[in-house]
């Protein structure tokens, strides 16, 4: 369990939807309230990602005995630093025991918008249907629906998504050995062999930092969930559609880059 720090309240602020509890350990400086300055969050005027911070004039607490924080709720309220204008509101509520703080939000303007990627919404449109079931399974934290409908939707497309890997690399790499395995992916065979592959079938321009997203898809997927719990499911969910997300999206740029680049030469 993590202990409850500013930095644990902003991405739980950030991210946690509506009425799931989060539980940390009480932090070792009695904490007088759950108040934090800032957090970073999606601004429909400027239409990107800013840092919000809290503009209220905080009132002087001069010669007031500072209050440990108690069972109770919490308001927060933080304004766009670029526009001045989007505020972002949030309700907590908050449960103090001996060794540990319970926090829930249990409200929040505007209304969190459901995370829509249209590199993976394209990629996926023969499966919409349960690619949206598992966005919004996944923005109100129901991890095993969520996980459920994205191995569904991985199982579905497989084949297209080493294809798209496959297609990379025979125009960047056309001698590597990974196409032989990249084929050999796509043959039906037991789930350990395949995770085996795939972490030796990816070429390092796809591996950020070293990590193979593809293997890791395929890691992720072979792990029964069936004893886990809904928030160690929506972890596993998350990591899913992170790997998904960055395998398709730098597939995709790359592709176009190379049509593009092609048609430009080509024409001169
Ligand atoms: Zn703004």
């Amino acid at each position: 369990m993590e202990v409850l720090t500013d930095k644990e309240i902003k991405s739980f602020l950030e991210t946690a939807p509506l009425y799931t509890w989060a539980e940390f350990k009480k932090p070792h400086v009695t904490r007088s309230s759950l108040w934090i300055e800032a957090i970073d969050s999606f601004c429909e005027k400027c239409g990107m990602v800013r840092p919000f911070h809290d503009m209220r004039s905080r009132g002087g607490g001069t010669g007031m005995a500072v209050k440990a924080l108690s069972t109770g709720t919490s308001y927060f309220e933080f304004t766009c630093v670029t526009c001045r204008k989007e505020r972002h509101e949030y309700l907590i509520e908050q449960t103090v025991g001996d060794k540990t703080i319970k926090i829930q939000k249990y409200g929040q303007l505007p209304r969190k918008h459901l995370e829509r990627d249209r590199t993976l919404q394209k990629f996926f449109s023969d499966d919409s249907e349960n690619y949206e079931k598992a966005i919004v399974c996944l923005s109100h934290g129901y991890g095993i629906a969520a996980f459920a409908y994205l191995r569904r939707i991985v199982e579905n497309n497989t084949i297209k998504l080493i294809d798209l890997v496959l297609n990379d690399v025979q125009c960047s790499e056309p001698n590597s050995k990974m196409i032989e395995l990249l084929s050999e992916l796509r043959k039906e065979s037991p789930m350990s062999d395949k995770i085996k592959i795939a972490n030796e079938a990816l070429p390092e321009y796809l591996k950020p930092d070293g990590l193979n997203p593809l293997g890791r898809l395929y890691q992720v997927l072979s792990e029964g969930v069936h004893s886990l719990s809904d928030e160690e499911c929506l972890n596993r969910a998350n990591i899913v559609k992170e790997c998904l997300k960055y395998l398709i999206s730098e597939l995709s740029s790359r592709k176009k880059n190379r049509r593009q680049f092609k048609s430009m030469i080509g024409s001169l």
